[in-house]
């Protein structure tokens, strides 16, 4: 059997390997955390992912991937050469920084939304009209769940602003009035080839995830639209793998990028019980050069992610177990408030079934 390494041992990680297994492929994680949700069922080298034996192990692998992008370059630059890693550090670099994400969207041919970058105090004078006079400062790295970001209307909001993100390098972007989000995942082989994953519609609270639903409700043309520009991502950045674009669809459906996990999306989960390939399975094949076709649900299909609630109020799972069609994910995470700790995808055998049991399903999840 073939062996796949993985930089990261969290959610991610933990459903790329229960995807890989049915293939014939065993993954083996570096991740440092005993906790991490991977670990019950990859082979977990827990140890930093920069420690020579652990590298040493994956570089053993067939292949190598990632589920997070704050792994750090040094670790992929002693993998590569020995192993294929994919996607390559210089794919990541690009992906984990925002200016540098959103400058490469641009080279690309991929609309984003306007932006100044903040290295420094001087920056922020007058950086507020050049985005349009209202933003969002986030910062250039380490950002995920809408944490290290704030909304600035006046230059004094964004100098405050600015402050309580630690006064480190930041991306000032204009606020886009978008009519909804949507996401779509690419993967591209070695050989170039590309596939693509279904056009997902989003809804977020409180910068995080909160559902997802396929198909989204788009006008006829967002779709081509959107695997137009992923696939010019793919392409002009040398793409081995898989990667998804979020995107803004404006109300003329024109679609601005917003950012590029190179990896598979919390809103690709729902892939996993629609009735066709899953997201985890793409990025397996993709990885392995196995051979790869578009994936999409065969039927209507959502997400609703399960997120630690303040108060410690739990899902009524019953109810959610007794709702037709859905299938529970969870992640063997503590539940604190605002963590990710699992999801329900939901299918159903109409669009409107499934929209009136979503309504049904988010009532039963705090
Ligand atoms: P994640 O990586 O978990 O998706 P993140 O912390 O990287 O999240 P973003 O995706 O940049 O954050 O933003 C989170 C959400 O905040 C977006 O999905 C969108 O709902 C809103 N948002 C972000 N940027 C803008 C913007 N420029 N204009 C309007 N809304 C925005
Ligand atoms: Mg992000
Ligand atoms: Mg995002």
């Amino acid at each position: 059997g073939r062996t796949l390494g993985i930089l990261g041992g969290g959610q991610l990680a933990q459903m790329l390997a229960l995807a890989a297994l049915p293939l014939g492929v065993r993954c083996v994680v570096l991740e440092p955390d005993p906790q991490a949700p991977a670990r019950l069922c990859a082979e977990h080298l827990q140890a930093p992912y920069t420690d020579p034996a652990g590298l040493e192990r994956l570089a053993a692998c067939d292949a190598v991937t990632l589920e997070f992008e704050n792994v750090p370059v040094e670790a992929l630059a002693a993998l590569e050469g020995r192993v294929p890693v994919r996607p390559g550090g210089a794919l990541l670099v690009r992906s984990k920084h925002r200016a540098r994400e959103k400058e490469a969207l641009r080279a690309a041919g991929v609309p984003t939304a306007p932006f100044v970058e903040v290295r420094g105090e001087a920056d922020l004078a007058g950086a507020l009209e050049a985005v349009g006079g209202r933003g969002l400062l986030k910062t250039s790295e380490l950002g995920y769940d809408g944490k290290g970001q704030r909304r600035a209307g006046s230059e004094t909001e964004l100098r405050a602003a600015w402050a309580e993100l630690g006064s480190v390098p930041c991306v000032l972007e204009g606020l886009v009035a978008f009519e909804r989000e949507v996401s779509l995942a690419v993967a591209r082989n070695a050989a170039g080839e590309l596939a693509f994953g279904p056009l997902v519609e989003n809804v977020h609270r409180d910068g995080i995830l909160r559902t997802s639903v396929w198909p989204a409700a788009v006008p006829a043309g967002t779709e081509e639209q959107a695997r137009t520009l992923a696939g010019a991502v793919a392409q002009s950045w040398g793409l081995e793998g898989l990667l998804t674009l979020e995107f803004f669809a404006l109300p003329g459906g024109e679609l601005l990028a917003n950012e590029v996990a190179p990896r598979v999306h919390n809103s690709g989960h729902l892939t996993q019980d629609g009735g066709g390939v899953s997201q985890f399975e793409a990025q397996v094949r993709a990885v392995l050069g196995l051979p790869l076709t578009d994936w999409a649900p065969l039927h209507p299909t959502a997400m609703v992610n399960v997120v630690g609630t303040p108060d410690g109020r739990e899902s009524d799972w019953a109810a959610v177990d007794a709702l037709p069609g859905t299938r529970t994910h969870l992640y063997h995470k503590a539940a604190r408030p605002g963590r990710k700790v699992g999801h329900v995808n939901l299918v159903a055998p109409d669009v409107g079934t499934l929209r009136e049991r979503l309504a049904q399903l988010e009532g039963l999840i705090p």
